[in-house]
């Protein structure tokens, strides 16, 4: 068997171990300390956002921003339906209706003009939406000043799940810093990880404030434990925000690594006309954490899966949109087919930063014996 190719692996540097090494000499195994701190400040230095607050994961941000913004029973949040279920998730958690909103086909995230659709329907049928959570799938960042113009004229505030798209800009700006609230993850599987985590940012401190209070089971100032208010066990440990220090220090080269991963596959295989890539528009920058390719239709799609696959070589369909996942199948939607269509047609190639230039020509040449 030949040695196996993953979609995305974890990629350390060694350098963690200098932040996890201090968390062990200092005694600081605790969800807070100095890594949480200068994780935090890191975060912010980064994306330009003036709060953070570190967490045990990305559907912990989401589920925090739900809170921080008011949703309760029988809200109504719009989400993107082209995701991971993470994104949507978190509504549940708060008994909150999805209101799901499919893609357009430049960048593959929610339709601005759908959008503005669901939100004239919604308000006709009676509720004004809460919020919206806006996802940057695969790192490509949605197209900003059509959505924002939107959720400004109805007054709706943005949660954006940048999940994927740590290190991704639009007009230089971050992703995650455009909304109300954005959220981060550092899984094993995205650009950097903390083996598992994530971050809430936000322009007003005085949501972060708020995240980390009611992360920390929201104990009140007094000398007993008092409680005024439901909390959670959501924050990030000491030893993980080590990991995560150490691993924003080679962001930017793991962005790098991932676009020429990129520019790799396209020089490789741009000239086969069964296999189309997404391309950037003006203004966006991507991550490109995954390598997407679209093909002509389901079977040539399961062609290539299922060729890559006898190699030992991860490849995965894109996300099945959350409006035809049979948990969420009965909540409202606004549909245009699109995230349908790339469902079926849509291949993740290998996309590691940490792949080598053999493993990558290995995918490539699989492909091509192909076509
Ligand atoms: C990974 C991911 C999440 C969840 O992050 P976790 O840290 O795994 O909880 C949310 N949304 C999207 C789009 C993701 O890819």
């Amino acid at each position: 068997m030949k040695e196996k190719i993953w979609l995305s692996s974890p990629h350390l540097t060694g350098e963690e171990q200098k932040y996890v090494k201090q968390a062990f000499d200092d005694n600081w195994v605790a969800p807070l300390g100095p890594n949480v701190n200068g994780l935090e400040q890191d975060i912010c230095n980064y994306t330009g956002s003036k709060s953070c607050s570190v967490l045990s994961s990305g559907t912990a941000a989401i589920h925090l921003a739900l809170i921080l913004l008011g949703i309760e029973e029988n809200d109504e949040v719009i989400c993107s339906s082209f995701t991971f279920s993470a994104s949507a998730n978190p509504i549940r958690y708060q008994k909150a209706i999805p209101v799901f909103v499919d893609s357009e086909k430049d960048t593959w995230n929610m339709c601005p003009v759908l959008l503005e659709e669901a939100i004239k329907d919604r308000i006709r049928k009676g509720k004004t939406p809460k919020a919206i959570i806006l996802v940057h799938l695969y790192g490509m960042p949605a197209k900003m000043d059509e959505i924002l113009g939107v959720a400004s004229q109805y007054k709706i505030p943005i949660i954006e799940d940048a999940a994927e798209a740590l290190g991704a800009f639009y007009k230089d700006k971050a992703m995650g810093t455009f909304g109300e609230l954005g959220i981060f993850s550092f899984n094993g599987n995205k650009i950097i990880t903390t083996s598992g985590g994530g971050a809430l940012v936000s322009d007003n401190p005085e949501y972060c404030k708020r995240a980390t209070f009611l992360a920390t089971q929201a104990r009140d100032d007094a000398p007993h434990y008092e409680h005024t208010t439901i909390g959670f066990n959501y924050r990030m440990s000491n030893i993980l925000a080590g990991i995560g220090r150490g691993q924003m220090e080679v962001l930017d080269d793991r962005v790098k690594a991932k676009r020429n991963v990129f520019d790799t596959y396209v020089k490789a295989l741009e000239s086969i006309k069964e296999i189309k890539f997404l391309y950037e528009s003006k203004d966006t920058f991507s991550n490109r954490w995954l390598t997407t390719i679209l093909l002509e239709n389901y079977d040539q799609r399961e062609m290539v899966r299922l060729a890559l696959q006898d190699e030992n070589i991860e490849a995965r369909p894109l996300w099945k949109p959350m409006h035809l996942q049979p948990i969420f199948n009965t909540f409202p939607k606004y549909t245009n087919g699109i995230s349908e269509d790339l469902f079926r047609k849509g291949l993740c190639l290998p996309s590691g930063s940490n792949m080598t230039n053999l493993q990558q020509q290995r995918v490539i040449d699989a492909i091509l014996k192909l076509f």
